[in-house]
């Protein structure tokens, strides 16, 4: 029968470790038209490390130092690297204040009386301004495929920290997949257009960079106003938003518990191919069915 059928389906699904919540996403997931997927930690490994540390004023260690401070509070995989750099130089985090986060942009506190920021270069041109020389450093780490964090002291650039963050293995060969099913594939993120475009040429993908989380989610309600049944797949940080509005939201990976709660299916064992995978075992059951 077709309850059956359906449970058969999502057991097959479970045991591959695609996690699909019920028997009406299983029907939903067949008529995805178009996969939309964040860049940090859903197409890439996000485990960024840190690459280049520049001071515009002081020294590395103070850079650091004041970065690793406002990150200690932050589940962004860009707050690991920072913390993850720190540790292995034995710098420790000074106490901060008034930590904060703004979604998309970045982190903020205040440490030793001064009022920190650090985040994503759009982000700190809006509360300071970057000297052309200091905007040209940044261009040419981000055509390394490196995000760059900008700290902001009282409103003023102390330095860089860029972080490079891999594709996972398998997410060319995962997209390539996608498009063979007939599925059409777009990178939403919140990185800045020169690095998401160098990740983008790697991996065979449409872009489109600088969003802010409440652009991601329009987008995907563009896409489905246009008529495709979209499907999002991200791990929370930042694109919750977007998860939920998506006619299937789709966590990556472990991600975090407000993905896994907002999301209507995970993907384990966070392969990009395993998206198409569960798109493939919907299409095989609904057959089975009608
Ligand atoms: P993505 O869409 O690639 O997952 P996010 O929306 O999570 O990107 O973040 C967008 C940008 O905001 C990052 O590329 C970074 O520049 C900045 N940012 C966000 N959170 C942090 C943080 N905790 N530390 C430093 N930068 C951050
Ligand atoms: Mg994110």
């Amino acid at each position: 029968s077709t309850p059956a059928a359906i449970a058969a389906g999502l057991a097959a699904g479970a045991r591959r470790g695609l996690l699909i919540k019920g028997g009406a996403v299983l029907e939903t997931l067949r008529l995805v038209g178009l996969v939309a997927l964040d860049k940090t930690g859903t197409l890439t490994e996000g485990k960024p490390k840190v690459t280049d540390i520049v001071a515009f004023e002081g020294d590395e260690a103070a850079l650091l130092g004041r970065a690793a401070a406002l990150e200690a509070g932050s589940t962004h995989p860009l707050a690991s690297a920072v913390l993850a750099e720190a540790q292995a130089r034995g710098i420790e985090p000074a106490p901060v204040r008034d930590a904060g986060a703004a979604s998309g942009e970045g982190v903020s506190g205040t440490v030793d009386g001064a009022a920190l920021f650090l985040g994503s270069p759009k982000a700190a041109m809006a509360r300071a301004s970057l000297s052309a020389e200091q905007q040209a450093a940044i261009e040419r780490l981000n055509d390394d495929g490196k995000t760059v964090a900008v700290l902001l002291a009282d409103g003023a650039a102390q330095g860089l920290i860029a972080m490079r963050d891999e594709p996972r293995a398998d997410a060319a060969e995962g997209l390539a997949s996608l498009a063979q099913a007939g599925i059409r594939t777009l990178m939403l993120t919140g990185d800045n257009e020169r690095t998401a475009r160098a990740i983008g040429r790697d991996l065979g993908i449409e872009v489109r960079a600088g969003l802010m989380p409440a652009d991601k989610q329009r987008i995907v309600g563009e896409q489905k106003a246009s008529g495709l049944k979209v499907a999002k797949v991200g791990d929370g940080i930042n694109d919750a938003p977007a998860l939920a509005t998506a006619d299937v939201g789709i966590a990556m990976g472990g991600g975090t518990d407000v993905a896994l709660e907002t999301a209507d299916a995970a993907v384990l064992h966070g392969r990009v191919g395993d998206v198409a995978a569960m798109i493939a075992l919907s299409r095989a059951t609904m057959r089975n069915i009608h």
